[in-house]
């Protein structure tokens, strides 16, 4: 098979191919950073052994260097390596869930370097649930630090057109790829303290964990967890669309009712009006499939800033399964929470 190089500013797009990704895996065991896929977001991935690398994927992205990296493993047995010690409920979820949308953080072994945790004594570590991660990790033969690959504060990528959007001429190769099945970052659970305790909720439900460990578990940030901090990464106003967003919350009647008027009157008054609901409720009706929409909400994003809207107004989801991370990512890219 061929190796299909595209080069743009530097940047490398490269193929899926086993060839393409023997070329990626080099450029990361040279301490280079290659975007790729996976079942959550496309990644920004650099060794996780290599500080240097890992300084700059900081660089390219202009994230904030208290922001800590997520470690990719492409097998089980790697936890070992990043992990100073597995508690027994980290190797049961393990298990249970990896490959998948579920990052667990433990403390971190000498193995990693302080860089990839920002000075956490932490580490976060998952297992993607994607052919193409995996290999490449596996080529690469190292642990792949990865946050997702868009510019700090952007909305999320998934698809590697988005890649290109933020980062050409940033990094050194992106991976062309299928888009992100799930489209919404991991689950990310601290393990690392008393109990378990969701810091930022993702792709893997709630429910799901709490069917598993036979209890239920809080998420940082809620009334009940208000002191515990959540992920450091949660205290940024992030997944940010260009155009203002309001989200309209409340009850169910008159939520519907007050988006489709404050939408109107927006557009009445000479805006270009986004609104996320329209789409969402015709996903819902069409598919009664939440997770079609939160597959897509990153994409609607992008391209109602394509579109040059000037205005977004969003309507709350149900918080019941993936409407948890749905619902928190909202509330992250909203200017405005409107309670009705
Ligand atoms: P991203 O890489 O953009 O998906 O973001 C990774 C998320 O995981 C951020 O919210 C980080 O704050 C969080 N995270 C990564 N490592 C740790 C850690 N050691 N402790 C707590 N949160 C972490
Ligand atoms: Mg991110």
């Amino acid at each position: 098979m061929i190796v299909q190089v595209v080069q743009t500013k530097g940047t490398l797009l490269l193929n899926d191919n086993r060839e393409s990704l023997a070329k990626a895996a080099a450029i990361i065991k040279r301490g280079g950073l290659v975007a790729f896929p996976t079942e959550t977001v496309y990644g920004l991935g650099a060794a996780a052994t290599n500080a240097k690398a890992i300084t700059s994927i900081f660089a390219a992205k202009g994230r904030p260097a208290d922001n800590p990296l997520i470690v990719h493993l492409s097998d089980r047995n790697q936890l070992n390596l990043v992990a100073r010690e597995v508690p027994d409920e980290a190797k049961f979820l393990a298990d249970k869930f990896w490959p998948g949308p579920l990052s667990l953080v433990l403390q971190r072994s000498e193995y990693i370097p302080a860089e990839v945790s920002a000075g956490l004594p932490t580490v976060a570590v998952r297992m993607p649930d994607h052919p193409v991660a995996l290999a490449l990790i596996n080529l690469a033969g190292v642990p792949v630090a990865a946050p997702s690959a868009n510019k700090s504060g952007r909305p999320s990528p998934t698809s590697y057109r988005h890649v290109l959007e933020d980062l050409t001429g940033k990094i050194d190769a992106v991976i062309k790829s299928s888009t992100c099945k799930i489209g919404i970052e991991s689950t990310v659970l601290d393990l690392s303290g008393h109990s378990p305790l969701i810091l930022r909720p993702g792709g893997l439900p709630r429910e799901d964990l709490e069917k598993a460990l036979g209890r239920s578990i809080g998420v940082a940030g809620d009334k009940k967890n208000s002191l515990q901090p959540a992920s450091p990464g949660m205290k940024y106003r992030h997944y940010t669309p260009r155009a203002p967003l309001i989200l309209v919350t409340g009850r169910e009647s008159v939520k519907h009712q007050v988006l489709n008027r404050l939408a109107l009157y927006h557009h009445r008054k000479g805006f270009a009006v986004g609104l996320l609901n329209t789409s969402m409720q015709q996903h819902l009706k069409k598919n009664s499939d939440p997770e079609k929409f939160a597959a897509k909400l990153y994409s609607y994003l992008r391209r109602m800033d394509a579109a040059g809207v000037d205005i977004i107004f969003a309507e709350e989801v149900s918080f019941s399964g993936i409407g948890l991370a749905v619902m928190n990512r909202l509330k992250k890219a909203a200017a405005r929470v409107l309670r009705v």
